[in-house]
């Protein structure tokens, strides 16, 4: 099949070129239904939407093709990560309309639908039984519309990773808990087939997936391709990533006899040469998180991949709320873990570290996985187990809500009167963001003041 690679120039012409160049609507009956996938993991009206979502510019460009095209019967269908920011509106329906998505669907009489309420298909991938959107499952063509982007866990988040959306909440946990998320987005890929993939590089996002701890860039590209595998080995390569060290990747080219050779994928357009950057993908939350606040004694390893989006998202928000309104301070020694499996990460760390004084475990994985340090401890959140060992600190939550996490971190760390201060100052912060006269910016977000970032695009 073919890929193209077309320069986005604002027009919707550059779309088009994109769409006929790799023949994408090729196999596209106007009688189908037909299903758009962007990726709107999230969408909080304070983070930067640059490369974390797809723009609505290219979902409106994709929705004006196909009406151009006959398509009578289309859906635009995301299932956002749940419980976080302790946000009260439905989750998907707050990334649409954050984006502006439900303006595009009101103005072409497109569907929108939740995935995180069903109906649902169960289907067992390797034994791990899963929830999927019946709309996925069954769509008569899907249209895999995801962002450019490198990723902290699975190094890139291109069309493979995209489908994820399509789990119920549970189901997304399930990925990561049961430690087999590459191999499980593999198998979710044959389950639910794309039939175009549009990859909005218009921005691309480096350490994503989300604006906290990722640094957006503007790319002016569009990659366009109706294999979903030949898309992400392309926009993989773009970003600077060996699309052979992608599991999710290897797995599915050892299982279909696919070839990473860039040589052997018909590519039309630009040349890809000229388009190759070398973003990181790898990161370290304590250092990406409170180093831009010179905020020191905090160490959060890496959690591998088991830990899910709305744990790490919420975590990322308290981290840097704490290293915002504590500039410079040094908290002394504290770990903090989180997802699963941290014992052995803290087993790697141990001789390298002096021992902690004070232990955080976020999130029920974390507590279940480390019961080691606080069984026996009757006192929930603040507990020593013997003289010498660090206090423990259990935040509790499925994850854990954002004031929860906030006010253990707080009561933890800081001394009485700083805490009282932090807390006077955000509560007019939050009456300030509800009544929109203040807008909450962390350092590093300054760039996106830059005529580059064009608010227009969402
Ligand atoms: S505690 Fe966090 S990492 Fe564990 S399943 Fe819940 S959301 Fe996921």
């Amino acid at each position: 099949m073919t890929v193209s690679l077309v320069k986005f120039d604002g027009s919707l012409d550059s779309l088009r070129k994109a769409v006929e160049l790799c023949h994408g609507f090729e196999k596209l009956d106007r009688n189908a239904r037909v299903l758009i996938k962007p990726n709107i993991c999230f969408r909080h009206k304070m983070m930067p939407p640059y490369g974390m979502v797809t723009t609505t510019k290219i979902i409106d460009g994709v929705a004006q093709l196909l009406l151009e095209h006959g398509c009578k019967d289309i859906s635009i269908g995301e299932g956002s990560i749940i419980n976080i920011f302790d946000e009260l509106e439905p989750y998907t329906k707050r990334g649409f309309r954050g984006t502006g998505i439900d303006k595009v669907a009101g103005k072409y009489g497109i569907t929108m639908v939740d995935f995180n309420h069903g109906p649902f298909r169960e289907l067992d991938l390797g034994g791990v039984k899963v929830k999927i959107a019946r709309t996925a499952v069954e769509t008569g063509f899907l249209i895999n519309i995801p962002v450019l982007k490198t990723h902290f866990q699975t190094k890139v988040s291109l069309g493979f990773k995209n489908l994820k959306g399509c789990l119920s909440p549970d189901s997304k946990k399930r990925f990561h808990t049961s430690k087999r998320l590459d191999a499980l987005i593999c198998l979710l890929n044959e389950a639910v087939k794309s039939d175009l993939v549009i990859i909005d590089g218009i921005y691309m996002l480096e350490k994503g997936p989300e604006t906290l701890a990722g640094t957006a860039h503007r790319k002016d590209l569009i990659i366009a391709s109706p294999d979903v595998f030949e898309s992400d080995v392309v926009g993989a390569t773009i970003l600077g990533i060996d699309p052979a060290r992608v599991d999710y990747l290897k797995e599915y080219a050892q299982r279909h006899g696919r070839s990473f050779d860039i040589s052997r994928i018909q590519i039309e357009g630009e040349d890809i040469e000229s388009l190759k950057e070398q973003l990181e993908w790898r990161f370290e939350p304590d250092r990406e998180l409170l180093s831009p606040s010179r905020t020191t004694g905090i160490s959060a390893p890496h959690p591998g991949q088991t830990l899910c989006s709305a744990c790490g998202a919420t975590l990322a928000l308290a981290l840097s709320i704490l290293g915002k309104d504590n500039p410079g301070m040094d908290f002394g020694s504290v770990e903090l873990y989180y997802g699963l499996g941290l014992r052995a990460e803290k087993g790697k760390r141990e001789g390298t570290r002096p021992s902690p004084t004070k232990v955080f475990l976020y999130g029920d994985c974390a507590i279940r996985s480390n019961k080691g340090l606080h069984k026996n401890v009757k006192e929930r959140i603040h507990s020593r187990l013997s003289k010498g060992s660090p206090q423990v600190f259990l935040i509790e939550g499925c994850p854990p809500t954002l004031t929860n996490t906030l006010l253990v971190l707080m009561k933890a760390l800081l001394g009485k009167p700083r805490m009282l201060r932090m807390l006077l100052l955000r509560t007019l912060k939050l009456i300030g963001i509800r009544l929109r006269v203040y807008r909450e910016v962390f350092p590093g977000w300054e760039r996106y003041r830059l005529k580059d970032f064009d608010r227009s695009h969402f």
